[in-house]
């Protein structure tokens, strides 16, 4: 109990300092992501560059007192979902397509010898609708992580149409608003904490009060000529892509049926259902490198099913990063598809997060890693190990050191923004040497910061083996 005792007192500071940071995060993202009736360019930007807002899972004491007195109102909005009329078209699509597949596709491949190039076309059209999607719909449209020539927009605009996931209007007002409101049982349309059947597909088959956009969050989207055709005509696109334009290739290749089977139904579903991971799967299983202020995970082997859109936790702190798989060696093809257009010219303007910014992540991550592990030690009340004693000390003290790094850094920004503003701004190329130099300095602290934790780790992992 004593050594308890003496061991929790020096780490108030940094529970509390870990917790504050959180604090200050949450604060600072509820400035920048209150919405508006009315946009403009500014704040249909800001509403991009916005972190998420768990509020009702990190409410502070006043928030919650709110929520308390809100609680018949929640009640209602509960009631409303549970009454929710049913979603007919997509409903039916999505119920009847899945059961259809299941059923026809063994059936034909055990009667019908399906050729090659039927396979062929098959393969293709996987990899073009499910792209078209991530980084169409979702990196493009949504995020506005690069920008794109009319040629790449229309074709992944085309193979998004294809792929049957509502006109760009609804997914991305939809996604955004997810976003926006990641969790929250009320406001995100997929919520995750509504169960893994509702994110996955559930939350289509009814209009839930959370599935109903406005377009409010879309206005860069709303004015686009190309884009309002698209919605206006949706039916008669999806129609004409997966029933005429499939039936059409089919006639081409000599197999009208399998073509239908393979290439129609058998590709819709599975395009489906791997999109659908990333608002279900990608939020349940996998690691939380980055935040654990939502429930999106990083998770390699389902960025195989989702073109790299696996590696969500990273992309729901840094949404506006044309990566989601941001280490070069994570399997993230959406990403080198954009960069490679990148050195044709036929993308550009790609938005990155800098590393430092990154790092500085991952470094927070591991102290709240650092402290559960510590903490979970600590609470059994009985005599603390020697090895745990010395890992808290390290902790400790490195975290000390990285305040200090973090304080280094806020005042090199704020200098940078003040250098900017002032006379300085039209000499700002004669200082900009030494500010890569400290910027560089300070991206090597926190990388040092990263690997004395890890060491850390290491240390207290092979005396628990020992033990
Ligand atoms: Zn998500
Ligand atoms: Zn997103």
């Amino acid at each position: 109990m004593i050594a308890k005792k003496a061991l929790g007192l020096p780490l108030k500071g940094l529970r509390f300092a870990i917790k504050s940071g959180d604090t200050l995060i949450k604060t600072a993202s509820t400035q920048v992501t209150r919405f508006k009736t009315r946009f403009d360019e500014n704040k249909a930007k800001n509403s991009l560059d916005e972190m998420p807002v768990a509020k009702r899972n990190y409410a502070s004491v006043s928030e919650q007192t709110e929520l308390s007195t809100n609680a018949d109102s929640i009640d209602m909005r509960e009631f409303e979902f549970t009454k929710a009329p049913i979603n007919w078209i997509p409903a039916t699509i999505l119920v009847a397509t899945p059961i259809a597949a299941a059923i026809i596709t063994p059936w034909y491949l055990f009667t019908h010898q399906v050729s090659a190039p039927v396979w062929g076309v098959f393969g293709a059209f996987m990899v073009w609708t499910g792209i078209s999607i991530t980084a169409g719909y979702h990196r493009l449209l949504s995020h506005r992580a690069y920008k794109a020539h009319p040629i790449v927009k229309n074709f992944l605009l085309l193979g998004s149409t294809f792929a049957v996931q509502g006109s760009a209007f609804d997914w991305v007002s939809g996604h955004r608003t997810h976003h926006r409101h990641v969790d929250d049982r009320l406001e995100d349309p997929y919520s995750a904490k509504r169960g893994f059947f509702f994110s996955h597909m559930g939350w289509m088959l009814r209009n839930y009060p959370s599935g109903k956009f406005d377009y409010k969050n879309i206005p860069d989207l709303t004015k686009d000529r190309t884009l309002q055709i698209q919605h206006k005509y949706y039916g008669l696109w999806v129609a004409a892509l997966n029933v005429g334009a499939v039936a059409a290739i089919g006639w081409l290749l000599g197999d009208v049926w399998g073509t239908l089977v393979i290439v129609g139904l058998l590709r819709l579903v599975l395009t489906h259902h791997f999109t659908f991971f990333i608002n279900s799967l990608c939020h349940m299983f996998g690691s939380r490198p980055y935040t654990d202020t939502n429930t999106a995970r990083d998770n390699f082997f389902l960025a195989i099913f989702t073109w790299g859109e696996g590696y969500h936790n990273y992309h729901h702190f840094f949404q506006y990063d044309y990566r989601n798989g941001v280490k070069w060696w994570q399997y993230d093809p959406t990403k080198w598809l954009i960069a490679g257009l990148s050195k044709l010219g036929l993308t550009s303007e790609l938005r990155t997060v800098d590393d430092t910014t990154i790092k500085h992540a991952e470094v927070q991550m591991q102290f709240k890693a650092a402290q559960q592990q510590i903490d979970t030690a600590t609470s059994s009340g009985i005599d603390i190990p020697h090895a745990m004693k010395s890992f808290q000390d390290r902790i400790k003290f490195e975290y000390d050191a990285f305040t200090q790094t973090v304080e280094e850094w806020q005042a090199l920004k704020a200098k940078t923004i003040e250098l900017k503003k002032t006379e300085f701004a039209d000499r700002l190329h004669e200082v900009e040497d030494e500010l890569k130099n400290d910027y560089a300095k300070i991206e090597e602290k926190i990388l040092a910061h990263n690997s004395n934790l890890k060491t850390a780790f290491r240390s207290i992992d092979k005396s628990a083996k020992a033990a």
